[in-house]
């Protein structure tokens, strides 16, 4: 009988291959005593095996494809700065030293204490690298005994078209398995806005998070399907299921390349109604990735990504050159950038708030409330945005707006920094459009408040469903909640475009909603005219669109939102496909 895993899928695309199961989890290591005449000898193995982590991880990086964003090579190079840390290479022979005990044992003890000082931090972005450290750590113990499991120690050919299954993979190994040609992969862990997750997206990988399986449900060399788009791992499986997913491989495949020809044409309805369709991007590198796919532009750019990853923070002059660079890549094509949106699960290092760690941060400083607290921080994004205006049609978006008073203050800010720039003589565009983000309940039932003072808002679906459904977004073991179609956030989706339209305020939706064409005719017929959706989703969406009559929609979609009955408005959103 086959069997059906479940995870999260954090990609597109289905993969059909062998498994290949890696070990990636932590080493069980054993404490020995080591007789005091072989002290030195311990030592010796102790840094032969640091000099060896070090040349596989210059390996890697010497092995990553160019493409790869700079943000995951700069992991590896952490990773490798790690291993010249007297932390790692000084402390355990220390230990050997003092306890007369093996290597790996030592290790482990300087690990654990490492663990200690990770754990009392107030920071959480300082936190979480504790990862890192583990994962050199299990690097230098695997060495240590031998092992030969890992990604970095296997011949290429061995990964060629299989199904990576390991307990949770690194950005450096995803993007070294990926240059070994896997086909896809499945972890047990992770959440689908880990930046393994950002790369296998942005690789185009077929690939599923937060599985939980355990090791005797695959073995190695078993065939299986990874159906990325419906987050399952299908094991066991009848070879008719597996010739009916060949078949929708190959539709894939014709329907990506079919696409690919809608790429210079308007994305406008068959009764003649203009949609502006917009990419969101993270990294530089999107920006490509977004014109190749001919979109009027980027509707979200998350600036965060900037702040993240890295022991400093960027300063006016850095940020005005990127946001000048991704600019410039647009020729002329208009940009939002958003402003950063750190907090939450979006940490970064030098917070410094030296706050108690927030009970709930999502609910907490996050976004422009951690900005109006720290405008120190705060200031210099503002200015290097609006410098940024002189030079092409950009616009800015403050998110997870929830009240008038942060509103207010937000825009005072601004005003602020527009006399400081104008009394320096600096060049930005005056009238540069400032808009808002509805990503708040609250902000979405009082978003006349917010049409009224704004240029525009953007919808963001991927919080206002988190916050009015009450799920965390990034803890997998509510994500089987998350529901677009709830009527509630519907009601509150709608309640958002029609305050645009009463005080004609161009409204648009760049949550992760906006980019799955099952929604684009319920959207359209809800009155949304512009969708900021990520790259690789934007053709397919062009193609609903162009396909869509919206006189023809609005009866049906007005029904949809007037039923509160799950099963009716499935059966609704099926009839508006078929249209
Ligand atoms: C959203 O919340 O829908 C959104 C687009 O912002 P982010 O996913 O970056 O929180
Ligand atoms: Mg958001």
């Amino acid at each position: 009988m086959s069997l059906t895993i479940s995870g999260v899928g954090i990609s597109r695309g289905i993969a059909i291959g062998r498994v290949h199961r890696l070990e990636t989890s932590a080493v069980e290591v054993d404490a020995t005593t080591i007789p005091k005449q072989l002290v030195e000898d311990e030592v010796a193995r102790f840094r032969r095996a640091i000099r060896t982590a070090r040349q596989q991880l210059k390996a890697i990086r010497n092995a990553i494809p160019e493409s790869t964003p700079a943000d995951i090579t700069e992991f590896i190079d952490t990773h490798l700065l790690m291993l010249e840390d007297t932390m790692l290479t000084v402390a355990p022979v220390e230990l050997i030293r003092q306890n007369l005990c093996n290597a790996e044992w030592a290790l482990k003890m300087q690990r654990d204490a490492l663990a200690r000082v990770f754990d009392e931090m107030d920071d959480p972005y300082l936190r979480t690298r504790m990862d890192d450290v583990d994962h050199v750590v299990a690097r230098i113990q695997r060495i240590l005994i031998g092992g030969s499991s890992h990604a970095d120690a296997q011949s290429d050919d061995q990964f060629r078209g299989a199904i990576v299954v390991a307990h949770d993979l690194t950005p450096a190994e995803t993007a070294l398995l990926h240059h070994q040609g896997i086909a896809g992969f499945v972890t047990e862990s992770g959440g689908p806005l880990s930046h393994t997750a950002i790369l296998a997206r942005s690789l185009g990988m077929p690939a599923i998070v937060g599985t939980h399986l355990t090791s005797h449900q695959v073995r190695d060399g078993d065939t299986v399907i990874l159906d990325a788009g419906r987050g399952v791992l299908l094991a066991d499986v009848a070879e008719s299921t597996l010739k009916s997913y060949r078949r929708k491989q190959r539709e894939r495949q014709k329907r990506v390349g079919e696409l690919d020809r809608l790429k210079s044409s308007p994305a406008v309805t068959s009764d003649g109604i203009s949609i502006r369709l917009l990419a969101n991007v993270e990294l530089e590198e999107d920006v490509r990735a977004a014109c190749h796919a001919g979109a009027d532009g980027i509707g979200l750019y998350r600036t965060e990504f900037l702040f993240m990853n890295r022991s400093d923070l960027p300063d006016e002059e850095e940020q005005l050159a990127q946001y000048l660079a991704v600019v410039r890549a647009l020729r002329g094509l208009p940009i939002t950038i958003r402003t950063m949106d750190l907090g939450a699960d979006k940490g970064y290092a030098a917070d410094g708030s030296g706050e108690r760690l927030a009970t709930n941060p999502a609910l907490s400083l996050r976004a422009i409330r951690l900005c109006l607290r720290n405008t120190e921080l705060f200031r210099p994004q503002l200015r290097a945005i609006l410098r940024a205006s002189a030079e092409g049609p950009v616009r800015l978006m403050i998110p997870m707006l929830s009240s008038a008073g942060e509103l207010n203050e937000a825009l005072e800010l601004i005003e602020d920094i527009r006399q400081e720039l104008d009394n320096e003589g600096a060049a930005f565009d005056p009238d540069m459009p400032i808009g808002g983000m509805i990503e708040v309940p609250a902000a979405a039932l009082s978003a006349t408040l917010f049409a009224r003072k704004l240029d525009f808002l953007s919808i963001g679906t991927n919080d206002l469903i988190q916050y009015t459904l009450a799920i965390d977004r990034v803890d997998d073991s509510v994500t089987y909640l998350y529901d677009p179609l709830h009527p509630a956030v519907l009601r509150l989706i709608r309640m958002v475009i029609e305050a645009g339209q009463h005080y004609q305020v161009p409204v648009s939706m760049c949550g992760e909603m906006a980019g799955d064409p099952r929604y684009t005719r319920l959207l359209l017929g809800m009155g949304l005219e512009e969708f900021s959706v990520p790259p690789t989703a934007l053709l397919e969406v062009k193609d609903v669109i162009q396909r869509s009559r919206i006189c023809r929609l609005t009866p049906v979609v007005n029904d949809l939102l007037a039923s509160d009955d799950p099963a009716e408005i499935s059966a609704l959103l099926g009839a508006l496909n078929a249209l």
